[in-house]
Order: C-alpha cells, then structure tokens, then sequence
C-alpha cells in the first residue's frame, strides 16, 4: 500500500501495490491519473503531516526554496531517486516559503534539507546537497 497525492484535487490516495506494478493508479475522487513514478510538488505542509501520519513506509521530505541555487542542483537528483525507489518510500517536496511552521517543527536552519519519517517520526534529516547515492544509500538504510 502506498500513498500519493492526486496533482489534479489535492486528495490523498492509498493505492495498492497491484495497482503501483501495473502502473494504473487513479484518484479515488477525480478520477485523474495519478502520475505515481514523480516526486510529489506543490502539496501543503498539512497535506505532508497527513501522509506522515499515515504511510507505513518511509517518507522522504525535500525541504527547497525558489531562491536557493544548490536547491537547483539537489532537485533532480531527489526526483531521479525518487523515481528509482517510488516503491520503498515516498518522496515530496515542500517549499520552506509555504511551509514555515513545518519548518520551524523540525528545526530546518537552511535549505535544501532532506528529512526522513517512518512511523509518523523523524528518523533523519541531512543538511545540504547530498548526492544520488547518498540519498539512495538512506533510503536503503531505512528500509
Ligand atoms: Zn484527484
């Protein structure tokens, strides 16, 4: 079971595994593809929480600002991971500008910031550009 936000309504979906391999999730309420091979963008920091809350597999948080060059650089390599292990977690990115009292809950002192939960807890969080494999390796290791 893995949770994905719809891009089209903003709901949380759960979807079943089956459904992940075959590759023909969609939305329980709109009915849209859920496209669930990306990195999620644009969801509120509370629609963070709620996966948090909710997924038994690990949720990687990419903290980033507009402004932020190394951000620039880290962002495809999130999404390339991303991609690579959408079934061993799920990744979302948030923008520390929409997100401050997210922010502020976790202590996150700059951007980017790359944040790991499991179980509704932090269980990481590394500070600055991390590589593809860097990021790659946590994730196996929280798996
Ligand atoms: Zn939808």
């Amino acid at each position: 079971m893995k949770y994905k936000f719809c891009y089209q309504c903003g709901s949380l979906n759960r979807i079943s595994d089956r459904k992940l391999e075959e590759r023909t999730p969609i939305c329980g309420k709109c009915s849209a593809e859920i496209d669930h091979l990306e990195a999620a963008d644009h969801i509120s920091e509370s629609q963070v929480e709620k996966l948090i809350r909710n997924s038994d597999r690990l949720v990687v948080v990419d903290i980033y600002a507009d402004w932020c060059g190394p951000c620039k650089v880290y962002s495809p390599i999130f999404s390339k991971v991303g991609e690579e292990e959408y079934l061993k977690a799920e990744f979302v990115k948030l923008n520390i500008d929409q997100a401050q009292s997210f922010a502020q809950k976790y202590g996150i002192r700059g951007v980017p910031a790359t944040l790991f939960f499991k179980g509704g807890r932090l269980v990481n969080q590394l500070g600055g550009l991390i590589n593809e494999s860097q990021l790659s390796q946590e994730v196996q290791a929280w798996n």
